[in-house]
């Protein structure tokens, strides 16, 4: 399997939340909590003091708490020592602050690189975070311009924090808690919990690299990862970033239960830089050619319900011999629907995007939205669909 193909962090998080949404089966819901909440936690033995807002309180006593630093935390009853409430009113952490708290947790020698959105701790050379600060800052100006083009206006978060490690064994060490095994062959991640980008200097990846590189400055970088060689990297790290843009800007809301063909749909649709170009992304919503060679290989053998599978639940995305296929298909049908349906979509955008968090949609429910808004004869969009696919090149 392709490494750069499933980003299993969007994934791995959302299993342990699904875990947690069967404790928040009967939730409470938290909007109309105000103050600063303080509860002190105990996990594997481990006493810690957390700060911040109830975004959900289950009946049983569960918490969803926002600390400043836009850490989200699923704090289960029984790990709840203590908790004391107080009137004053939360407030998200400003740069300095959030820069500080991010320092905290990093091991000794990171530096910081401020750009225009991001604050970018980094322990690699100052030209890569340039780099990568270059990047997301062409990706957020995309994205936004992009989504005011189809009539959504967005405002982003600010600002956001992304993390990029001098190497794989620095980058492991920081994702294994909260990766898994799967930190062996992700390249770089979005945390739902800790809203932050976390990656690693490409520039040491052998596969990239040809003899005589040079990588000292911005430019050699540049030149290097404009390879075609490089093409799938520089979209995974874009990928994961259009994710944190989507999740900090009001298109999507974390821990709330957005269909995974969205999620992923969407940050595909992003994922391809036009590197040639100075703006890198005049082309957003070009035909993916890696995803239109996978999605034309599945339909030799696509089942009949596969609309509506990718549709009512993420199963698919979890099953490794279907995810690329799952993946493909998701690219698909945004490229689609963005393309021939773009009132319905935004609708529907707007209606997934004000669900609150850790409320599940049953599998019914997800299909009577998308036919909410799409129409409900969905075999006549499949066909629709699949005609369409062949056309594109
Ligand atoms: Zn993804």
């Amino acid at each position: 399997m392709n490494q750069f193909d499933r980003d299993a962090a969007l994934q791995q998080t959302r299993q342990r939340w699904r875990w947690f949404l069967v404790a928040f089966a009967f939730v409470t819901n938290a909007s109309s909590v105000f103050g600063i909440e303080t509860v002190t936690v105990s996990r594997d033995g481990e006493q810690q003091e957390l700060s911040g807002r109830i975004l959900v309180e289950a009946q049983d006593g569960g918490l969803l708490l926002e600390t400043p630093e836009q850490i989200i935390w699923t704090i289960m009853p029984e790990e709840i020592v203590s908790r004391r409430s107080d009137d004053a009113s939360f407030e998200l952490a400003d740069r300095k602050q959030l820069t500080a708290l991010t320092l905290r947790e990093l091991p000794p020698g990171f530096n910081v690189h401020n750009t225009a959105h991001y604050v970018i701790c980094y322990n690699t050379s100052k030209a890569y975070a340039q780099w990568c600060g270059a990047l997301y800052e062409r990706l957020h100006r995309a994205f936004l311009n992009f989504w005011k083009g189809h009539g959504i206006e967005l405002t982003a978060n600010e600002p956001l924090v992304a993390v990029v490690f001098r190497d794989k064994a620095g980058y492991r060490a920081y994702s294994q808690p909260e990766l898994g095994e799967a930190t062996n062959s992700i390249i770089g991640y979005y945390s739902l919990k800790s809203n932050r980008i976390v990656s690693y200097d490409l520039t040491g990846l052998e596969q990239l690299r040809a003899p005589g590189d040079r990588t000292g400055t911005m430019a050699h970088i540049s030149q290097m990862l404009r390879r075609p060689q490089a093409e799938r990297t520089v979209a995974t790290i874009i990928h994961e970033a259009t994710h944190q843009i989507a999740f900090n800007s009001g298109l999507q809301r974390r821990f709330a239960d957005n269909p995974l063909w969205l999620s992923e749909g969407l940050a595909i649709y992003f994922e391809s830089p036009d590197l040639k170009s100075r703006k890198g992304w005049r082309r957003i919503g070009a035909v993916n050619q890696f995803r239109l060679r996978q999605m034309r290989s599945y339909l030799q053998k696509r089942p009949a319900g596969s609309l509506t599978s990718l549709i009512v639940d993420d199963q698919r995305f979890r099953d490794s011999r279907l995810a690329n296929h799952a993946y493909a298909e998701s690219w698909s049908l945004c490229y689609h629907l963005i393309r021939t349906r773009p009132q319905e979509f935004k609708a529907y955008l707007e209606k997934i995007g004000q669900k609150p968090p850790l409320e599940p949609t049953d599998p019914e429910a997800r299909l009577a939205e998308f036919k909410a808004a799409f129409g409900d004869d969905i075999g006549l969009l499949d066909k629709e669909f699949v005609k369409a696919i062949q056309q594109w090149r």
